[in-house]
């Protein structure tokens, strides 16, 4: 799970894993899509799944979408870095993409829920980071899920119930955002990413910088 090759000021760093929870509905897409925009060396770990395809969604962008046999089998051939079931669908992180992307030294970002966060640090700790992203209100939470037009009413009273569950894992995560402004989110966020890269054990490069420094100094 580890990497080596990504430079950070010329220095070789290992990779990490940036994983980004919350309820849906609290802005968790939107403050991805920034991230990716606007951070380079960051690649999205698209997702597997067997719910189906909103309005406005698109395969291999959103998600890999499956049925139910084909999830089973990628399962079954350990495909999967971690997996779960959420909104009685199944949704799961294909391995391969994730290995790739680590060995070339770029971080990966995830948009997967407390289950898999929790399979993810038992498999690779040092190398996560995870966030969890709160609304301000339930009002809030609400307004957006309406907004976003993608679910029924049906499904976002469910969402809603589901919600406060889903939050009772935020002390499990290494940071908390509250997402009042995006903007002002976003910049939280991008602050984490930009302050774990610069973490002394990530950056792998340093021992001979620090030793080539020396011996100039010793001249
Ligand atoms: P949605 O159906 O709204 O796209 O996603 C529902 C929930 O599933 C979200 O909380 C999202 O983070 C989570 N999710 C999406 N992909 C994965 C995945 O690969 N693994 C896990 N454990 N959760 C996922």
């Amino acid at each position: 799970m580890t990497a080596h090759g990504h430079r950070v000021h010329g220095l070789e760093r290992r990779g990490l894993m940036f994983v980004l929870s919350s309820p849906s509905g609290a802005g968790k897409t939107t403050l991805s899509r920034l991230l990716l925009e606007r951070m380079p060396g960051l690649e999205m770990s698209v997702s597997v799944t067997t719910r189906p395809m909103r309005p406005g969604e698109v395969e291999g962008r959103d998600y890999l979408f499956v049925d139910q046999a084909r999830f089973e089998a990628m399962v079954k051939r350990d495909e999967l870095l971690e997996w779960a079931i959420v909104f009685d669908h199944r949704y799961g992180t294909p391995r391969a993409a994730v290995e790739t992307a680590l060995s070339h030294g770029r971080d990966v970002l995830f948009d997967i829920d407390w289950q898999g966060t929790q399979q993810l640090r038992e498999k690779a700790r040092a190398d996560v980071v995870s966030v969890f992203i709160l609304p301000p209100s339930a009002a809030d939470l609400e307004k957006r899920l309406h907004s976003r037009a993608q679910d029924t009413d049906e499904v976002i009273r469910r969402r809603m119930s589901r919600a406060s569950h889903e939050m009772s894992h935020w002390a499990e995560y290494d940071y908390i955002v509250i997402n009042r402004e995006v903007d002002d989110a976003f910049a939280e966020v991008q602050s984490i990413l930009k302050a774990e890269r610069l973490k002394r054990e990530r950056r792998t490069g340093l021992t001979s910088f620090v030793r080539e420094l020396q011996r100039q100094l010793e001249k």
